[in-house]
């Protein structure tokens, strides 16, 4: 299937507007998701460490400039605790996601990772943005297995409206992919569908560009507008041709996880917190039948989670770790899937088999 999907097929897929042919393509994507990675959904501990951020991206809460929001970085040992309590609920991996901070200390960074490896069995996934190469090296010798870097979009004119260039950086996260494969980490990424002027041309681009860096992990959510970004600010003055409805966002989303687990059957596909939050009751379990495999239990302290407002009303905001890691244990079995254990690395083609038989299989 890998190489049957064609440019024509993906944007036929993303033009799709019946729900029954939809449908159809969700259901092969699972077809293809169950054959290649196995019922298991795997579970990642997410831990919201900082919210400071350098950056001014016109759709993030979380961005430089925005006043009103009370910054934090929480300390190692506050790191630390989060992460042992996803140890107790048997989480393979931790996510250390944050704000592009750099009043970070890289070294700070590099001693957490060290720390967490040493008093943990678990995989260690960065997700901090863009860092000259040196300190992304100097994290995976401290023992970060996996990096999260979503491109977005892989409309240049778009991604730059958007995202405005840090100065003295023109580094695009695109090109920064390979560089932090060839050291060694599995490398996430990913987009954001229905952002204003995104096309399906775009979203087709995206797909390609998922299958031709062959990413272990890929991140799909519907952008959801934040009221007090620009972005979210310009979105309601916008003339309507522009915008994208909440449902297309929604619709459209699960229709790019599918051509993303048809276009890379190995990778691990999360259902997002976006998706859970376009749609509370049916979200992430409809991500998880058209071709994801993979979940994040918040672990991030609730003093801190309700600072982490990347976009409003985030699902699962004000629920503690066990809470959070129960419901979705039990979204998993009601839809007749098992939850992972082991680390959930990312499996190659040689040794799927094996797993989705029931046997070990072999990591990366
Ligand atoms: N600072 C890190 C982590 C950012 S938060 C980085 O820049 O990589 C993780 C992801 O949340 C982003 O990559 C983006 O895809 C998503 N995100 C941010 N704002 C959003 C919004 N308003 N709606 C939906 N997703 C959003």
């Amino acid at each position: 299937m890998r190489g049957e999907l064609t440019r024509r097929q993906i944007l036929d897929a993303l033009s799709e507007t019946r729900l029954e042919y939809a449908e159809k393509l969700w259901r092969k994507a699972d077809a293809v998701r169950r054959e290649k990675v196995g019922d298991a959904i795997h579970l990642r501990g997410l831990i919201e460490f900082s919210n400071r951020c350098s950056r001014r991206c016109l759709y993030c809460g979380l961005a430089a400039g925005r006043g009103e929001i009370e910054r934090y970085r929480m300390t190692s040992t506050e790191i630390i605790n989060a992460a042992l309590v996803g140890v107790r609920y048997g989480f393979g991996t931790v996510v250390l996601q944050g704000g592009e901070d750099h009043d970070m200390d890289p070294d700070w960074f590099a001693d957490l990772i060290r720390a967490i490896k040493a008093m943990t069995p678990m995989a260690v996934t960065v997700s901090v943005g863009e860092w000259p190469t040196e300190a992304y090296a100097l994290w995976r010798a401290a023992g970060a297995d996996r990096v999260l870097l979503r491109f977005e979009t892989s409309n240049p004119d778009l991604f730059r409206r958007i995202h405005p260039a840090a100065p003295n950086r023109t580094g695009r996260r695109i090109e920064l992919l390979p560089r932090l494969r060839d050291m060694g980490y599995q490398i996430g990424s990913g987009v954001m569908v229905g952002l204003p002027t995104q096309t399906v041309e775009d979203l087709a681009s995206d797909v390609e560009i998922f299958r031709e860096l062959d990413l272990d992990m890929i991140g799909i959510g519907p952008y959801m507008p934040h009221p007090d970004t620009p972005l979210g600010v310009a979105l309601k003055r916008a003339p309507t041709d522009v915008l994208w409805s909440p449902a297309r966002r929604e619709y459209v989303t699960y229709t790019m996880v599918a051509l993303a687990r048809l276009a890379c059957p190995e990778a691990n596909i999360p259902s997002t917190s976006a998706l859970a939050t376009a749609n509370r009751s049916k979200g992430r379990e409809r991500g998880l039948t058209c071709g994801a495999n993979v979940v994040m239990p918040n672990l991030t302290p609730l003093e801190y989670r309700r600072r982490y407002e990347i976009y409003p009303d985030k699902a699962c905001i004000g629920e503690e770790a066990e809470t959070c890691t129960m419901c979705l244990t039990a979204r998993i079995h009601a839809i007749g899937r098992t939850v992972g254990t082991g680390r959930g690395d990312r499996l190659r083609a040689e040794t799927v088999v094996e797993h989705a038989s029931g046997a070990p299989a072999t990591a990366l």
